[in-house]
Order: structure tokens, then sequence, then C-alpha cells
């Protein structure tokens, strides 16, 4: 059979596999931080009344620059976010989901002979459009015992690669750490590319949002997406809010009428209600701080969460709590790093199915005291060193 490798394809993609967390058809799924509450049938009905009237039109290509979405989600950040700057319509930038954004980002400001810096562990989806839009990575490094990033050793590791664009997430995914601007600001001032702040899970966050340095700052950028707190992971909807001689160099690179008419119909419909698709964000903070307590009673490691989904261990063998909990029934991620796995935080029942399968799968888990004299084989958590 014919494999991608056996075709002229880019010698650097050779052998690559694609980005794919499991899409599994199993009970509780907790392993791409969705809401795990749905819109309400009222919301749907009026995105369905947007999306009808919009297919009337669908003989014409959509508005290329989505004025309508970008004044609304200006709007929304303005309105929403604690000392955010008034935005307008021009300092907003809209796409099918954060991930294009960053593509556009990167295949603006990046590119062949440019390089591109992250802090890991970090969203691993940086990396990889990095390798798609051919710009050299350069991994920063976090705390390795508690992966938080300190404002002086960021800058100084910008200072020392100066990458043409500098990722910065917060919170961080897969850690959940939320960065202090302190952090942005260093990171900026050390650098002399484009600094990106990846804030997809700001809404679960209590820290601030990098949103209120963009004055004066039109080398920072802010990424944003209705995938997570609004509840909208299905209608692929990101943005981004920057200085607008960004947005112009964005535009340079989109394809053109690359949202489609569909989507922004559905995306306005749904920043109508706002109220509607946020209501759930305490709901789902609560059961991630109940998650933290839950594991951490057990005796795990958990690592401090501003997000929708907490990172724990440390296991011996993660694969196997894994494949154990999957058995169950309960999907979580293996986000790849060695002793650690990653739960979203679900509905209440969700999470306690999670914890009940967690706890069937090692149930020396739940006796700390006694883990250590269990079967050495067992799924008990190891001390960082
Ligand atoms: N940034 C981060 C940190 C994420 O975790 C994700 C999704 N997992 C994204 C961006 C992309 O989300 P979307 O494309 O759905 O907006």
């Amino acid at each position: 059979m014919t494999g991608s490798a056996d075709l002229p394809v880019r010698d650097d993609l050779r052998g690559q596999h694609p980005y794919g967390a499991p899409q599994l058809d199993v009970p509780v799924r907790l392993n791409t931080n969705e809401n795990p509450h749905p819109p309400s049938a009222a919301l749907a009905a009026q995105i369905g009344a947007a999306v009808t009237s919009a297919a009337l039109g669908l003989n014409r290509y959509p508005d290329r620059e989505a004025v309508a979405l970008r004044t609304a989600l200006a709007a929304y950040l303005t309105a929403r976010t604690d000392g955010a700057p008034a935005l307008t319509t021009e300092q907003v930038w809209v796409a099918n989901g954060s991930n294009e954004v960053l593509q556009q980002l990167l295949t603006a400001f990046g590119g062949p002979g440019r390089t591109a810096l992250g802090f890991e562990p970090s969203y691993s989806m940086h990396r990889l459009i990095a390798a798609g839009t051919s710009t050299r990575w350069l991994a920063g490094r976090r705390d390795e015992d508690d992966f938080t990033l300190r404002a002086d050793d960021a800058a100084a590791q910008v200072r020392a690669a100066g990458p043409d664009v500098a990722f910065l997430c917060t919170p961080n995914n897969p850690t959940g750490t939320a960065l202090s601007l302190d952090v942005v600001e260093a990171v900026h001032d050390a650098a002399t590319g484009m600094v990106v702040v990846d804030e997809a899970y700001a809404e679960f966050s209590a820290s601030p949002s990098a949103l209120s340095l963009l004055p004066g700052r039109p080398r920072l950028v802010v990424t944003r997406t209705m995938s997570k707190a609004f509840a909208l992971a299905g209608a692929r909807v990101g943005y981004l809010a920057a200085d607008p001689a960004v947005v112009d160099a964005v535009r340079l690179v989109r394809l053109p009428y690359h949202l489609s008419a569909l989507t922004q119909a559905a995306a306005l419909a749904a920043l109508d209600h706002a109220d509607d698709l946020l209501r759930t964000v305490d709901l789902v903070r609560g059961q991630r701080d109940r998650i933290v307590a839950e594991l951490r009673a057990r005796g795990l490691t958990v690592v401090d969460s501003d997000a929708n989904f907490v990172l724990f261990g440390r296991f011996v063998d993660a694969g196997a709590v894994w494949s154990g909990l999957l058995a169950r029934g309960v999907l979580v991620r293996d986000v790849g790093m060695p002793g650690w796995l990653r739960v979203s935080a679900g509905t209440e029942d969700e999470v306690s199915r999670f914890l009940a399968a967690l706890d069937a799968v090692a149930p020396e888990l739940a006796r700390p005291s006694a883990a250590q004299s269990a079967d050495p084989s067992a799924l008990v958590e190891e001390q960082p060193a």
C-alpha cells in the first residue's frame, strides 16, 4: 500500500505522524478539554435560525473580513475581561479555531529560515504548526518540579535564543499553570520578534489577561477560542486581539473566504447569548477543584490548575493507568510526559465515574500509606526526585 512517505512529500514531513488525540466513542470523554455542558436547546434553536438565514445566501461567498463577527468579539473581550482596553474591530481577527489563527501567525511571522520558541511542556500544536510552516522550533524550559515560569528566567531564554515568534500559554496546556503579567511583560521586552500569548483557557482562570498589555505593544498578540469556556468546539471559532498592523499581516496569508458564512452566523448567534454559553464556567471550575482535592487525597501529585483540566501523576506506568481507565469507559489524555496523565473537568457525574475508575485501576491509590508496600508492579505514585 502506498504511504505518504512514498510520495514526493517534503523531506521534513517524511515519517511524521498527524496530531490526533484519540476520538473514541466511550461513555466518559475527558481527553480534549472540551466543555462537558452542551449549548442549551434555546441557544441551539437560535443558532439554527441564524444558520438557516445564512443558508439562503450561500450562493454568495461569505464576508471575507468577517466584520460583524470581529466586531462582536471585540465587544465581548472589552466587556468581559478585567483590565482589557476598549478593543476595536480592526484589532481582532477570527478563523476556524485558534489553531488556524496560530497557523496564520506562523505563516506571516515564522517560516523558512525563522524560529519559534515555546516553554515546554506546553501545547504541542505550537511545535507542530511551527513544523508545518517550516519554522525551526526552539524548546524553552520551565521549572522541572512545578512547571512554573519565572519572568527573569523566561526573559533570559528569549534573549539568548532571539526567536522570531515566542509562545506563552496561560493557563498552560497541559499543566494548567497560569502566568502572571510580569512574565508576559518581561518576555515581550526581551524579544525582538512577535510574542503570542495563547489564552485558550482564559475564562477558567482567575489570573489577569494579557489583553491589558496590548496598548503600545504592537509585537504582542493574544489568542482566544470559543472551543472551551464557550462550549462551541464543534463550530471551530478562534480569534486574536492585537495591534491592527498584526491583523493586516495575517490578512496577507489567510485564504480568501476562509471562514464560512455558516460559521460566522453560528458564532454571531452564540455571542449574542454569551451569558448562556458561559454559565457553565463556574460548574467546570468547581469540578476541576474537586478533581485536584480528590487526587491529592489519594496521595497523587497534582499540578495547580487555573484551567479546565488537571495534570496528575506520577505513575510508574502512566500508559497502563490510561488503558485501565479506558477499559472502564473513561478516556483521559496521555500527553507524552512520562508518569503523568491529564484529565478534563467533566460534569459532576463524569468526574465521579473517573474517580471510581481510577480507584478500580489502582486500589492502592486510595490508601497512600499502604502504597509503598503494595505490589511493586502496581500503578503507584512515584515522587519526583
Ligand atoms: N491553544 C491551546 C492551549 C489549546 O489547548 C487548544 C485546544 N486544545 C487550542 C489552542 C486550539 O483550540 P481551537 O483550535 O479549538 O480553538
